[in-house]
């Protein structure tokens, strides 16, 4: 069957391996010219990870990645540790993958070297789509149309798609913006720069996570702050890191070092949507932030796109026309419960901040989950 793929972030590109691997016709239209080095850090978690490699990527992923050594839970003033939970060869053994911290182009240039040239379609951005015919059809910005047996709108947090079949329905900015640096880490000399690390602030709002990328040669910075006024979402726009380290004054000194080390920082707003109760129309489906966008505060944005990707290929493998109504409600229940459960976990902000079993999340198998029938 021939499946037409709208949007090639990291859930796009995933599902077209996983599409192809289930025997399917596949092409990606994403909107953008090219991919451009901008977005920084994707965080892996061993859940991710394994299902990445089930999709053949892995050896691909160890070219540039990291491999923390632990996750690290520190609190802001005093720098107390108030959990370590250890990966790497930890995790490797209990859930049969590590986790890996990637600069987020490396993973979609990884991706991408996995599928058949000319799959990912380049500078198709999506104009229009017609659900309601026999089968569902796009047009694009560019002119060209297409008409697929089934779609999949993996085109992120304000996909076309979603408001095809749904409507219109706005996401809520959370009044957070988010700051992301990399420095390279020999302007740092603070401890841990090979774990995942996470500094919990006094309020929800404060909080700086930090890991190592591109095998450790970097680092990679996150910081939050609210700010009721700023309300652009953007990788590459610039932020004021005066204004950061401002909000940061009273945190421990090797909490603060980090942000004195940045040169830059971007700047970017938060937002979320609600767990949506269906994902499906007729032939049409949809994967990642399109349904499920979160807040990164569990790291599991791209994790659960990756998950998505997976499931939804073993659901659709060896699907003819007849069968796609039902292999998506499949690949919907299997999937509904554990990204709402995310979705609600991360903007509840606790995740692993006093230790815990991460297993719910770090233990799932994406290549092994049971699929209902319909
Ligand atoms: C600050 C921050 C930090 C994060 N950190 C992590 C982390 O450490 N780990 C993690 O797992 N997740 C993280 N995430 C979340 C993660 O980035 C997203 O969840 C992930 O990128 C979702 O992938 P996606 O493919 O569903 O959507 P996207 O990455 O948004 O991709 C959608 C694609 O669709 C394309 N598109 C959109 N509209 C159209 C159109 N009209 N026509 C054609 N193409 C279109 C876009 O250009 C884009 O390429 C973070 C998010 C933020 C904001």
């Amino acid at each position: 069957m021939k499946i037409g793929i709208n949007g090639g972030g990291i859930g796009g590109l995933a599902a077209a391996i996983s599409l192809g691997l289930a025997g399917h016709e596949v092409e990606v239209y994403e909107q953008a010219s090219d991919y451009k080095r901008v977005g920084a850090d994707i965080n892996l978690t061993p859940n991710a990870v394994a299902a990445l490699k089930s999709l053949g990527v892995f050896d691909d992923l160890q070219e540039t990645a990291a491999r923390p050594t632990h996750r690290i839970s520190r609190t802001w003033d005093t720098g107390e540790e108030t959990s370590r939970l250890e990966m790497a060869n930890a995790a490797e053994e209990k859930y049969g993958a590590p986790q890996l911290t990637i600069h987020r182009a490396d993973l979609l240039q990884a991706l991408r070297r996995q599928l058949p040239e000319g799959v990912v379609k380049l500078g198709f951005r999506v104009d229009a789509i017609d659900l309601g015919g026999d089968k569902p059809s796009v047009r694009f910005a560019n002119g060209e149309t297409r008409t697929v047996d089934a779609l999949v709108g993996a085109d992120g947090i304000h996909s076309p798609t979603r408001t095809a079949m749904f409507g219109p329905e706005h996401p809520q900015f959370t009044g957070l913006v988010s700051y992301r640096a990399v420095v390279d880490r020999s302007k740092l000399n603070v401890p841990n720069l090979d774990a995942f690390t996470k500094w919990w602030g006094p309020t929800p709002d404060l909080q700086i996570v930090t890991f190592p990328l591109n095998r450790g040669r970097e680092t990679f910075i996150f910081a939050t702050t609210a700010q009721d006024d700023w309300r652009h979402e953007s990788w590459t726009m610039e932020g004021d890191v005066e204004e950061l380290r401002r909000a940061y004054a009273g945190f421990h000194p090797e909490a603060r070092a980090l942000l004195d080390a940045c040169d830059s920082v971007t700047k970017s707003a938060l937002y979320i949507r609600e767990p949506l109760p269906q994902w499906s129309v007729g032939r049409t489906t949809l994967l990642g932030d399109a349904c499920h966008p979160m807040v990164p505060f569990m790291a599991q944005g791209a994790c659960m796109a990756i998950e998505d990707a997976v499931v939804l290929g073993r659901a659709l493998r060896s699907v003819g026309e007849a069968g796609f109504a039902g292999a998506f409600k499949r690949y919907e229940r299997a999937r509904k419960e554990r990204t709402a459960k995310v979705q609600i976990g991360s903007r509840g902000n606790e995740w692993l901040k006093q230790g815990g079993n991460a297993d719910w999340v770090y233990g799932y198998s994406a290549s092994d989950v049971p699929l209902e029938a319909a």
